[in-house]
């Protein structure tokens, strides 16, 4: 595991810290409607500011083209100060003069939110003098945004080339949790996969198949995998163009002696609703009217046997349609089991991506994970074995 440069080492008083954070938060009707990614941030910002740095924070909102002020921070600046209980001072841009009066005005430990980074199109181009422009109102830079950390974007890739770059705390436990989980991990590791598709998810099974020791697949993608093996999935999800796929997928764990566990009975109902009427089958007697919705009680069983003999667990993905009562059964199951043994200090747990944390939410398990990522694309990023841009520049050369 390379080392990072983290505020241990950083000299912030006085200084303009340029802290990239993720304040992309889901807004309904104008307001915050879930503020974990501003409660993930605030360790950093109060541990600059309690040391006398000016945290300058930057971050993007949206997908704008160009200036839209649908997209603007401002309401979210209003509710970082809410969470943080201090004053969060705000400018319109995040370059130019707005961005340099706010600046030059700062007290050592003032707060001030600079305008979506997204407002100039050369934030995502990472164009050279855009980062210059940026890097003008910061002495140091410090990234806290693993989720937009697989993007080489002016503020999470670009200021590190120009400005002394440090990790954030949030950076750093995730990078580190991240770590420990495929790194450098404890083994037996097991990996979970489940969700739709297999289609979304053939780069991340390619890797895990070499770096983990038990891969047990669940969810829709599971039935590809059954069909593969010539078993009838009826009516279930399943994608007849990647039965060729599936199975060498399965050829690649076997000759990496990766051990794959695919569920062995299922839950069917023939439509998909909430509290549809449904049975327990055997994955060997699925009729043709059909649908698989989640895991049967024999295979829950199945993959607790194998959770208890694993050290590490890498998770992403739910069992079965999970939204729908009662094909979270097998998700809600696995998951309790997962927070039991991470408890118990057997089982170093890590999980993420998409639908995943609603899922261990939705469960109750996820406060007992070792550690829940909130990224998605960087979370599978990550699984799939890619270097991402915006924790690669923060390694020390
Ligand atoms: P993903 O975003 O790929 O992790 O997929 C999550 C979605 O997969 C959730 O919305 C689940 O409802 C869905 N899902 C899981 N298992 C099944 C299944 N057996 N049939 C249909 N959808 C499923």
């Amino acid at each position: 595991m390379t080392a990072f440069r983290t505020l241990d080492s950083a000299d912030v008083s006085n200084k303009r810290v340029l802290l990239r954070v993720d304040l992309n938060v889901p807004m309904e009707n104008g307001k915050v409607s879930d503020a974990t990614r501003i409660e993930r941030v605030l360790p950093t910002i109060r541990e600059i500011a309690d040391k006398g740095g000016k945290v300058v924070l930057l971050a993007h909102f949206g997908r704008p083209k160009g200036r839209d002020l649908k997209e603007t921070l401002r309401p979210v600046a209003a509710v970082v100060a809410e969470h943080l209980g201090r004053p969060v001072g705000f400018a319109e841009d995040c370059v130019g003069p707005a961005a340099k009066a706010a600046v030059d005005a700062m007290k050592p430990g003032d707060v001030v939110l600079l305008e979506n980074t997204r407002f100039h199109p050369e934030e995502e181009k990472n164009d050279p003098v855009f980062v210059k422009s940026l890097a003008e109102n910061g002495d140091l830079w410090v990234s806290d945004a693993f989720s937009a950390a697989h993007r080489a974007h002016a503020s999470t890739e670009g200021l590190g080339h120009v400005l002394p770059a440090y990790a954030g705390r949030t950076m750093q436990a995730e990078v580190e949790a991240l770590a420990h989980a495929l790194e450098a991990p404890k083994r037996p590791v097991l990996a979970v996969v489940g969700g739709a598709k297999v289609s979304s998810k053939l780069e991340l099974l390619g890797n895990l198949v070499k770096k983990v020791d038990i891969l047990v697949i669940g969810g829709g993608m599971a039935n590809t995998f059954l069909a593969a093996q010539g078993k009838a999935v009826g009516k279930s999800l399943c994608e007849k163009d990647l039965l060729d796929t599936a199975r060498s997928i399965l050829e690649t764990a076997k000759g990496a002696n990766c051990e794959i566990v695919l569920p062995v009975d299922a839950t069917v109902a023939s439509e998909f609703k909430a509290h549809a009427a449904n049975k327990v089958v055997s994955v060997d007697a699925v009729g043709p009217d059909d649908m698989i919705l989640d895991i049967g009680p024999a295979s829950i069983e199945t993959v607790k046997g194998k959770l208890a003999q694993a050290k590490t667990l890498v998770w992403n993905g739910p069992f079965g349609a999970f939204e729908l009562e009662p094909f979270d059964t097998g998700t809600n199951a696995v998951a309790r089991e997962a927070a039991r043994l991470t408890k118990a200090g057997q089982l170093l747990s890590v999980a993420g991506g998409g639908d995943t944390v609603s899922a261990l939410n939705h469960a109750g398990a996820a406060e007992d994970f070792s550690y829940v990522s909130t990224a998605g694309g960087a979370f599978l990023e990550w699984l799939e074995g890619k270097p991402l841009p915006g924790v690669e520049i923060l390694r020390l050369r």
